[in-house]
């Protein structure tokens, strides 16, 4: 607020492109976890990198969790991508967890699944019992078809927000790390 004073509603308005700033929590693997305001447009190298200082070991990014519980896992080579909503890697609620060449990126779309099947309130049936599926058969063989056609109806007949987007962090894991659910 005193910079917005300071330098008038002109220049704030003109930050991230016209787009304005974004707070972004990092958290992870990352030397200095904590929250930052970052014109929209940055990269995520920029926030784990330069901001954050990179993995507290020095070993390299295995993955980055953008966007929260409801959000996507993004690949290293995306690290250079401008953050714009909708755009190609989108910043969704502006949580940013790394995980680095340790983590598992299947562990972590199950905790990310699971969490939003704990959440479900239940008033939907799509929400409510299809969470709860997906979430089941990612245990044992994966079947990437099957899941995905449970994740569109999830995401096309749940009411809210949740349910819209419990999928989105077990579909883009298949699609960026087949390897890390037995598909190639
Ligand atoms: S989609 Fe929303 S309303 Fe439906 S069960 Fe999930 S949390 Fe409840």
């Amino acid at each position: 607020m005193p910079a917005i004073v300071g330098r008038g509603g002109a220049w704030f308005a003109g930050l991230g492109g016209g787009r304005g700033t974004k707070l972004f929590g990092l958290s992870g693997h990352v030397r200095r976890p904590g929250l930052v305001e970052m014109e929209l447009g940055c990269t995520l190298r920029t926030l784990l990198e330069t901001l954050g200082g990179g993995t507290p070991s020095g070993r390299p990014l295995r993955a980055v969790v953008l966007g929260g519980p409801s959000g996507s896992v993004v690949h290293p080579r995306q690290l250079d991508e401008p953050l714009v909503p909708r755009g190609p890697v989108n910043p969704g609620t502006g949580g940013v967890a790394a995980l680095d060449a340790t983590a598992s990126v299947a562990d972590a779309v199950r905790t990310l699944l699971a969490f939003n099947t704990r959440e479900s309130c239940g008033k939907c049936t799509p929400c409510r019992e299809g969470t709860a599926r997906l979430l089941a058969r990612l245990d044992g063989p994966v079947d990437g078809a099957e899941i995905a056609s449970l994740a569109e109806v999830i995401q096309a007949a749940s009411l809210c927000g949740l349910g819209q987007a419990a999928p989105a962090s077990v579909l883009s894991g298949l699609a960026e790390f087949p390897g890390e659910f037995g598909l190639s």
